[in-house]
């Protein structure tokens, strides 16, 4: 029944200064989103051509992933990076990655609308 006993407790209090903080003029709002962009382009890129992957595929069971032009001739041979055997069974597109490809191209049309 002292509430001066739980005034004193001050160490849990900077919540508040926190969300204060939180203001754009810190540094250019699009800087981070942009670094973040490139960086999951790199993700998004195909082993081979390095460009955005188009129709992902991935040929054995290892990481990399290509556009399934660039890999049309080692389906059933080799991965061209690991040479991980490649199992035509084993060969399908990634609809999943597809997608976040497709929402990829999105938010850079965003962000060069926002520059331009
Ligand atoms: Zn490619
Ligand atoms: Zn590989």
């Amino acid at each position: 029944m002292r509430p001066a006993k739980l005034r004193s407790r001050s160490g849990n209090e900077p919540a508040d200064h926190m969300a204060q903080k939180q203001h754009p003029h810190s540094g250019p709002p699009w800087k981070e989103t942009r670094l973040a962009l490139r960086r999951l382009a790199e993700s998004l890129s195909c082993s081979l051509c390095s460009n955005i992957l188009k129709k992902p595929v991935n040929l054995g069971s290892c990481e990399h992933v290509f556009c399934l032009t660039c890999v049309d001739n080692c389906i059933g041979t080799a991965c061209p990076i690991c040479e991980v055997p490649a199992m035509k069974q084993d060969m399908k597109i990634n609809r999943k990655l597809d997608n976040i490809i497709k929402l990829y191209s999105k938010l850079q049309t965003l962000q060069d609308k926002d520059f331009s």
